[in-house]
């Protein structure tokens, strides 16, 4: 009898096991995965790249897709010309328009649930001369990001984020990349990424890299960076500049991965690089990589935000136009933070001339448009008054918020959850809402009615 039960037993939890796993494996996860394999060239007598993007997609959606959403960002630019040699499926030609930054693809056949698809889009971009993220600079180092098409976020739809010279404008889902750039023989190549294979021929060379998991890959060329090199548990570090502190630089990031790793959870990726060129901005994160302003004030501040953002606006993704803060300001609040452990000291001087600073910027903005002027932070890129109120708000007024709830619940319950937020959110979008609800859980629930009321603008500086 208890025998016979037994049988009756298992046939039943094999029925339930059958429906369990059939229900695992047909429900989509709502995602639309991505793979690029690029071939592109540096054309440096024309100054253009050339690149062939192969895409692969797996649309593990419930929904089927008609249309593909691309970034193209240096046609946002009028000083950079872009052609689009055609977008093919399967040897079929593809219908597309390119619209500023924005390329839309018109699929014949859609790429329907639980299907993969494979999109290949021929591309040349002009390199502007410049100091920005796509650009030759004056010097000759050639900085190269978003030379090929990028896939927007996916959300039960494309999420389109407007361009803005403001800022990060940028909203990725993660993405395997797999590159191989050719460029003239006699030029250094910095890169995101692992190096899979270097191929040298008679005056030119191609250099393959690759990386998982990317929010997006970028490269620098220059005939005259000096490369340094480091390992940090097992993140191989590469510094690329024309100075002689490179070394120096790559001490710096290996002791910053090992403590950062122990502080918020394991450094994201296989590698870390950095180049140097008269970049207009401090610095520019990309997964694994980062550009930096050789002619910087306080360089091994700037090197770990790049490096925080490995983190956060990276690894943790967040949408860079509509809530640009969300990474910059912890990032921001953070480097303080860790400087003021590398230093033994100095976070108090740092946090009263952060204060100083923010106080001076109010006082004069005051004075000319109204005493009742308090900007508030959590606006998207466009919506502040300008470039100057975007910084202080966003770099200063962002890490005295951080400042703010530290001195409320301590520094150690703030670590805490900030170290909460990146477990949770690790791989995924995060948004304020999740923010908050992270630090709540992992840190402290009062933490939560903090951060509002200095969203809100109720706490000043
Ligand atoms: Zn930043």
């Amino acid at each position: 009898m208890l025998k016979k039960i037994g049988i009756i037993l298992i046939i039943f939890v094999c029925i339930i096991t059958l429906f369990a796993c059939k229900d695992d494996k047909t429900k989509p996860k709502g995602e639309l995965t991505s793979s690029y394999d690029i071939r592109a060239t540096l054309d440096v007598q024309n100054q253009a790249v050339y690149a062939t993007t192969k895409v692969t997609l797996f649309n593990d959606t419930d929904s089927d897709l008609s249309s593909l959403a691309f970034y193209l960002y240096p046609n946002a630019h009028s000083d950079c010309r872009v052609d689009i040699g055609g977008v093919k499926c399967d040897g079929a030609d593809l219908d597309f328009c390119l619209d500023g930054a924005n390329l839309t693809v018109t699929l014949g056949t859609p790429l329907k649930s639980g299907e993969s698809g494979i999109y290949i889009i021929g591309t040349r971009v002009g390199v502007p001369n410049g100091n920005d993220r796509f650009a030759l600079t004056a010097e000759g180092v050639y900085n190269l990001h978003a030379f090929f098409p990028r896939l927007a976020y996916y959300d039960g739809g494309f999420v389109i984020v407007p361009y803005s010279d403001r800022g990060d404008p940028y909203l990725f889902d993660e993405s395997d990349f797999t590159v191989t750039l050719e460029a003239p023989l006699d030029y250094i190549v910095a890169h995101s990424g692992v190096l899979l294979k270097e191929d040298l021929g008679e005056s030119s060379k191609l250099t393959t890299i690759q990386i998982d998991g990317a929010r997006d890959v970028a490269f620098s060329l220059s005939k005259d960076f000096k490369v340094s090199s480091g390992e940090s548990g097992g993140v191989k570090i590469a510094y690329y500049g024309e100075g002689e502190q490179g070394q120096e630089y790559v001490d710096f990031i290996s002791t910053c991965i090992v403590d950062l790793s122990e502080l918020i959870g394991e450094y994201p990726y296989e590698s870390f690089s950095v180049s140097e060129s008269d970049f207009k901005h401090g610095g520019m994160e990309y997964s694994g990589y980062t550009l930096i302003n050789k002619d910087v004030r306080d360089k091994k501040l700037v090197l770990l935000h790049e490096l925080l953002h490995q983190w956060f606006g990276l690894k943790v993704g967040s949408n860079g136009y509509a809530e640009g803060w969300l990474d910059e300001s912890l990032v921001s609040y953070l480097s303080y933070y860790y400087m003021d452990i590398y230093n033994n000291g100095g976070y108090a001087e740092n946090i009263q001339s952060i204060k100083n600073s923010y106080d001076k910027f109010l006082s004069r903005v005051r004075a000319e448009i109204g005493d009742s002027y308090n900007p508030k932070i959590n606006l998207s890129l466009s919506e502040f008054r300008n470039d100057e109120e975007y910084a202080y708000v966003v770099y200063d007024y962002g890490v005295l918020i951080y400042h703010g709830i530290a001195e409320v619940v301590g520094r150690e319950k703030l670590i805490k959850g900030i170290k909460g937020y990146y477990q949770d959110m690790k791989g995924k979008v995060a948004t304020e809402s999740d923010l908050i609800k992270c630090l709540e859980k992992h840190g402290a629930r009062k933490m939560g009615g903090i951060m509002r009321s200095y969203l809100e603008g109720k706490v000043v500086g």
